[in-house]
């Protein structure tokens, strides 16, 4: 998971792309970038860290111009290296040319990266971004211009990517053609174009108005405008539908943001009520979230079934999300530093916790030890999405089938290996009721059935 973010048309380009990136930090904490371009040179500057340490008003200061694309970055593809950072630039005989940032994963990444060498175009990383950019790069200097480029790469390239691509005087918006991630934009009171993986990160810079890059969908971005490129999103898949990750609303994206014609906060509360009513009988003195992606769920519970609401766990928001941290050791000890359950609270409270998924496991096992030995008399844990059973292939690092809690434990397993007295998920077909489109989704992770085949 990563996020991005474009500027175009304002001459602080590169603080207000800081501020968007500033608002997607939750998508990536490894590492962070941005290109800049004042219509003569594009200038980059990436770093690994958090967006406020890498971006600096000095940095910013260092970065003129009134287009800008920025990352930040989880690594999926390639290792957790300065090297692999986005955004990536491509250099031609005239200077830096074009640069891309991009959220996703690309799944034929090998055959097409051995193809591109065949053609003497040389890599400085194994990161699918770059991947992307150097294959636009190739057919431009092979004559096409920019959105053909972009509509060969829709014919070569299969995955997940929402991408944001500049030249020196332009800027596109691209989606793949089962629009797998998220991405939106709009337009501030000034005429500035923002987009975004979520619309949160627009929200912060005042943007009026959202709207989704759809399916297949490039925007091109110049002096004229804002303008959708024609492209029939049939011509690149098998598929007649999209493919949403299903998971963005589960967990990944904020609750504040709108994407795939749905309010986040919205879907986890209709999560929470269907868990609810799949209850009825239960008897609970509160219901208490996992934060920070349970808490609507949590909310959703309590309204539909009358059970008190009560945030009995604090997170510390000072530490990296623990699932999306890339070393096993990092994670474990994270939980730790991570929660604190409330003292005094929950002596001899029949406790429903929500999580809203189970991946590995262990992070949930920690917190029900750490409710136990407060005093809690019964944990019932609801989960508010199905067994994550499979991995991902299309931006988010899933471990491997074999390391995935669901695949190592029956559910009655899993319930004594947590510890708690009972243990509920939500089922699909739950998980689809909350969804205004329910078929075009992906809910590969929780049955297996991809939408593209992996290479
Ligand atoms: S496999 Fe799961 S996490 Fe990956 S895109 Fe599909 S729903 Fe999302």
């Amino acid at each position: 998971m990563c996020g991005i973010v474009g500027v175009f048309g304002n001459p602080e380009a590169a603080s207000l792309a800081a501020l968007g990136m500033f608002a997607e930090q939750h998508r990536g904490q490894e590492s962070c970038g941005m290109a800049v371009c004042d219509g003569k040179v594009i200038r980059l500057h990436k770093s690994m860290g958090l967006v406020k340490e890498v971006f600096t008003p000095e940095v910013l200061e260092s970065l003129p111009g009134s287009i800008a694309i920025g990352h930040v970055r989880y690594p999926t593809k390639g290792s957790a290296t300065a090297f692999n950072t986005q955004p990536h630039l491509v250099e031609t005989l005239f200077g830096p040319s074009y640069a891309l940032a991009s959220n996703g994963d690309v799944v034929n990444y090998a055959s097409v990266r051995a193809k591109l060498e065949a053609e003497n175009v040389y890599f400085k990383s194994d990161n699918d971004g770059e991947l992307l950019v150097k294959f636009i790069a190739w057919r431009i200097d092979q004559g096409d211009e920019p959105a053909d480029a972009i509509r060969a790469l829709m014919r070569e390239i299969k995955g997940a990517y929402s991408c944001v691509f500049t030249t020196r005087r332009e800027l596109y918006l691209f989606r793949d053609p089962l629009s797998m991630r998220p991405m939106v934009w709009g337009k501030t009171s000034n005429g500035t174009v923002v987009v975004a993986s979520e619309s949160c990160a627009l929200d912060i810079l005042q943007v009026n108005g959202r709207q989704e890059v759809p399916p297949a969908g490039i925007n091109r971005v110049n002096k004229d405008g804002i303008s959708l490129l024609e492209n029939d999103p049939n011509l690149y898949r098998s598929r007649r539908h999209n493919s949403y990750c299903v998971f963005e609303h589960i967990y990944f994206s904020r609750p504040d943001s709108y994407h795939f014609g749905e309010n986040v906060f919205a879907v986890r509360e209709k999560i929470g009520e269907l868990l609810a009513k799949d209850d009825e009988g239960l008897q609970a003195d509160c219901v208490v979230p996992v934060p920070d992606s349970s808490n609507l769920m949590a909310v959703g519970y309590s309204a539909a079934s009358g059970v008190p609401l009560s945030l009995g766990l604090i997170r510390n928001h000072y530490i990296g999300r623990t699932f999306i941290k890339p070393q096993q050791t990092i994670r474990d000890e994270g939980v730790y530093q991570k929660f604190n359950p409330l003292p005094n609270f929950y002596k001899g409270k029949k406790v429903v916790l929500v999580d809203d998924s189970i991946v590995r496991g262990t992070t949930i096992r920690q917190i029900v030890r750490m409710i136990k030995e407060a005093g809690a008399e019964e944990i019932h844990l609801r989960i508010g999405s199905p067994q994550v059973k499979f991995s991902c292939y299309f931006g988010i690092d899933t471990p491997h089938p074999e390391e995935l809690a669901a695949n190592r434990h029956s559910l009655e397993e899993l319930r004594t290996w947590t510890g708690v007295d009972s243990l509920k998920h939500l089922s699909l077909t739950s998980l689809a009721q909350c969804l205004t489109k329910p078929e075009e989704y992906c809910y590969a992770c929780f049955d297996g059935n991809y939408p593209l085949e992996m290479e």
